[in-house]
C-alpha cells in the first residue's frame, strides 16, 4: 500500500466522521458578538426614543437614564436623547 493511498484513507475517514457529526450538530451557530456577554434573547426589536426606528436589541445602543435602559440605532441618536433629557430637566 503506497502512502498516497492511506493518506487518502484517513482523509476519507475524517470526512464521514466530520458528516457524522455535524449531522447530529443542529444548532444555530451565531457568530460572537461584540460584547462577549451573555446576549438577551434575539430578534427582539427596540425602539428609538430619538428618531422611533425599530432596532434589533442586539445591535442598538444601549443608555441608562435614571435607571431605564434605553435602545438607540446609533451613537448620534443616543446623544441626542441624552442631549435633550438634560436640557429639558
Ligand atoms: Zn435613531
Amino acid at each position: 500500500m503506497s502512502p498516497l493511498r492511506i493518506i487518502i484513507l484517513a482523509l476519507l475517514c475524517y470526512i464521514l466522521y466530520r458528516l457524522l457529526f455535524s449531522g447530529k450538530k443542529k444548532g444555530k451557530e451565531f457568530p460572537r458578538s461584540a460584547s462577549g456577554k451573555a446576549a438577551p434573547p434575539q430578534d427582539v426589536l427596540v425602539e428609538d426614543p430619538v428618531c422611533h426606528t425599530y432596532v434589533p436589541q442586539k445591535q442598538a445602543i444601549r443608555a441608562v437614564k435614571e435607571g431605564k435602559a434605553y435602545y438607540f440605532c446609533s451613537e448620534k441618536c443616543c446623544q441626542t436623547f441624552l442631549a435633550d433629557k438634560g436640557e429639558k430637566q
